[in-house]
């Protein structure tokens, strides 16, 4: 039997209702009026094919021609541009501008001021207009517009399906043109060596040639769309809390062959053009005045031709940074303004490196597009936002238990169902920073008033849920059954209603956001009290996980199911109802480990600043305004040893033989597969092959993962991801399935050589469904 994926099926009236009522309030009474026609109309509308303003203007310029390459065309406009209008192009406004818009000047063009650099009118140079796009257009909120909220980055990863993240790339390029946007400021790769680190939900997982792989096809599609495009937080960016006085130590072959792998490969899928730098130090050096990652291993290594920016506030020097590899400060100019122009004409950051600053810059600008085609207004297509925010969750949650065949619920034979906790009458969980996308018709579940006033507590300690209530979602696809709420607040009064029910559905959320980490990986405010209570009263009970990673889960015996559904978006309601009923079968693979306990962690305990005192003072960094420097979770300066070095996520817990809670790659499906004939042709390009076969009674889609086990004498841990495939099947359908594995990703990187090498030897390709289960097995020799 299929699964027909039945989307919009309710309660999409009242979504886009809020998306109209969202921007009816807001400033942008033009689009509004679009998007009343669009309501009654589900299509997009393209408005007039006027530019924004400060865009490049139609005059025909010696680097107007189309024929000739971004180079070229970059370097003849240099030769036009004065010195001021060159040092101009390589920073923001300042943080007044972020903090106090001035009501004049070249500020008053900035769609959000949170990311702005005016160009040069005069030679057809736009401005650049940067929004944070990770999981939404967030920047569309600065002014009251609307944009779709998709589910956490975690949740992409979780996919495992880079067309999918092609069609993400796509729809966020669409709405970041729309409104104006010429930049994106997504996507993050960061590998999760920390899962404590409370941007988790904004990082694609624990595995570089996966984060590489989704990241790359999501920046191609928005560089195909004319937008220039950025890869973050380059480097080792790897927990949030204290992160712009950390100072990361890892040693270069552990950094090469896992966090700088996951750039690389971004990188070269996808064109991006921009690379930013983190707030951490690398090695005692801060990463956006780092040489041996900018220029040694971006610029030179991988090749990179477009700029690095600095993440906002990250620049702490003006010559050390300028010839170390920076090109870009953001968002102010406290570096890169007068003091870049005083450095220039003493000679301390030579011309030719100004100018090629400049060069990177503006051959990005060509290479993009976004001086060809500047971004045109736009009504959102609010109804294709929502298929493939929904579409994005079903392919995400990932089925982590199933006793009995519990699930999919049927429709015809439940009677009673409660649920329980989350706020799953009111909306989905997100998570905070600057990926927040605006909810559209306000919080779902207002916050008290003494968070909502205060700015800093808003920036990270306040919950923005989004309106699409889990509870109406099960409610319309158990018709026939009495579905009641309960808020989960009184542990006992939970279970009373779970015992008087055939099934009880916990909803569990976790706060999480930039500028902090989490205190640890247990479910916060009692909620594993709750899931035990309710557990106890009823023995069908099912928990639903909105959180941003991996949790702990010392109920895991006493319950029947568990869905991870991470921070699921704006049609996370239909979709968890799609796949607790069976309309969608689960496909989702964790892309991080769910360890057992923090006991198992590389590091159990989590290293934040320490308290500062006159044995640690808190550095003054240039770069950030004390009050800023708030937010950014500023300190007394302390080291991050990942001692852990290659030993990422799985490869920590596979090389230390700790069992795990769940495993990377790992997720259940309400069909069953098998593995067989596994043939492997090793070359410059290793090709392995194998069949799947659907050995169940559901349609489904499996995530079939490649491992390579690398000879001894390499010194690497047991296995690592080389390649994956989404195979579609029917009941009893088999299909066979061919990988190309490149010879990149066998190779180890040699810190005496500073060069990749392919170690001779045996090597051992394992094919299975998680990291922990891989039936198939060849060894071949290089
Ligand atoms: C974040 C970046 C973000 C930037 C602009 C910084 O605080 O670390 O990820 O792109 O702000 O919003």
């Amino acid at each position: 039997m299929g699964f027909p994926q039945k989307r919009m099926s309710h309660s999409h009236a009242s979504e886009v209702r809020k998306a109209a009522q969202f921007i009816m309030e807001s400033k942008s009474i033009k689009l509004s009026l679009c998007l009343v026609a669009l309501i009654a109309t589900p299509f997009s509308f393209t408005g007039a094919h006027a530019q924004f303003p400060g865009m490049a203007a139609s005059r025909h310029y010696p680097w107007s021609d189309k024929s000739l390459s971004p180079d070229a065309r970059a370097d003849l406009a240099i030769k036009e541009l004065t010195l001021d209008e060159k040092i101009q192009l390589l920073h923001g406004l300042g943080w007044q501008a972020i903090l106090a818009p001035p009501e004049s000047g070249p500020a008053t063009r900035a769609i959000a001021t949170m990311g702005f650099i005016p160009g040069v009118p005069r030679l057809g140079i736009p401005d650049l207009q940067m929004t944070d796009s990770v999981e939404g257009v967030s920047g569309a909120g600065v002014k009251g517009r609307y944009a779709t909220a998709l589910p956490s980055a975690e949740a992409m990863a979780a996919a495992w399906d880079p067309a999918l993240s092609y069609e993400i790339g796509t729809l966020l390029g669409h709405e970041m043109r729309a409104m104006g946007f010429n930049m994106s400021l997504g996507s993050g790769i960061n590998l999760i060596r920390e899962p404590r680190d409370g941007r988790t939900f904004e990082y694609k997982g624990e595995d570089p040639l996966l984060a590489g792989t989704l990241a790359g096809q999501e920046l191609k599609a928005e560089k195909a769309l004319h937008l220039i495009t950025d890869v973050k937080h380059f480097a080792v960016n790897d927990q949030d809390a204290g992160r712009i006085v950390a100072n990361s130590i890892i040693g270069k072959r552990a950094m090469r062959e896992s966090d700088l792998m996951a750039f690389q490969i971004a990188l070269k899928d996808s064109g991006a053009g921009a690379v930013m730098c983190s707030y951490n130090r690398i090695n005692g050096v801060y990463a956006c005045e780092n040489p041996y990652t900018l220029t040694n291993v971006l610029k030179h290594d991988f090749g990179f031709k477009g700029f690095v920016v600095s993440d906002w506030g990250g620049t702490q020097s003006t010559v050390k940074a300028a010839m170390a590899g920076l090109d870009v400060e953001m968002p102010g100019n406290d570096s890169f303004g007068a003091a870049l122009k005083k450095a220039v004409e003493a000679g301390d950051v030579p011309m030719e490196r100004l100018d090629d600053m400049v060069h990177r810059v503006l051959r990005t600008e060509f290479d993009a597009g976004i001086v060809d085609d500047p971004p045109q207004p736009e009504s959102p297509d609010v109804l294709h936002g929502f298929e493939v925010a929904q579409k994005t969750e079903e392919r995400a949650a990932v089925l982590l238990k199933n006793r009995g065949n519990l699930l999919p619920l049927s429709p015809a034979s439940v009677k009673s169902i409660a649920v329980i906790g989350g706020h799953a009458d009111a909306g989905v969980i997100s998570g905070g920073g600057s990926s927040q996308v605006s909810p559209a018709g306000g919080n779902a579940v207002p916050p008290p008033p003494e968070i909502a006033r205060n700015l800093m507590a808003s920036f990270n300690e306040l919950a923005v849920y989004h309106h699409s209530a889990p509870l109406k979602g099960i409610e319309e696809k158990a018709p026939n059954a009495t579905v009641e709420f309960d808020p989960g607040t009184d542990p006992a009064s939970a279970a009373a209603l779970a015992k008087k029910s055939q099934v009880a559905i916990v909803f569990a959320v976790q706060h999480a956001s930039e500028g902090m980490d989490l205190k640890d990986l247990s479910l916060p405010d009692n909620q594993d009290a709750l899931i035990e209570a309710v557990a106890a009263a009823n023995p069908h009970t099912i928990v639903v996980l909105e959180t941003g990673g991996a949790v702990l889960m010392p109920w895991i015996d006493k319950v029947d199911g568990v869905l991870e559904a991470w921070y699921p978006g704006i049609r996370g309601s239909q979709a968890i109802a799609c796949l607790l009923f069976g309309d969608t079968n689960p496909s989702g693979k964790l892309p991080l480990t769910f360890p057992r306990s923090e006991a198992d962690l590389p590091h159990p305990i989590h290293v934040g600043p320490p308290k500062a005192d006159a044995d640690h003072p808190v550095p003054r960094l240039a770069g950030v305004p004390g009050l800023v420097g708030m937010f950014m979770g500023i300190g007394p300066s302390f080291d991050v040893h990942y001692d852990e070095g290659l030993k990422v996520g799985y490869k920590w817990y596979d090389s230390e033989k700790k069992p795990v809670l769940f495993p990377f790659g790992f997720g259940l499906s309400y069909t069953t597969y098998a593995y067989s004939g596994l043939t492997v042709q090793p070359g410059d390009s290793t090709t392995v092959s194998f069949t799947v076969k659907n050995t169940g009674k559901y349609a489904g889609s499996e995530i079939a993962q490649i491992y390579a086990s690398l000879p001894d004498s390499a010194g690497e841990p047991p296995k690592r991801l080389v390649g994956f495939a989404r195979v579609e099947l029917k009941p009893g359908e088999s299909k066979q399935v061919s990988v190309p594995i490149s010879r990149d990703m066998l190779t180890i990187f040699d810190e005496a050589s500073e060069s990749w090498k392919l170690v001779p030897g045996n090597y051992v390709i394992r094919v299975g469904n998680s990291s922990r289960d891989l039936p198939l097995q060849q060894a071949i020799s290089f």
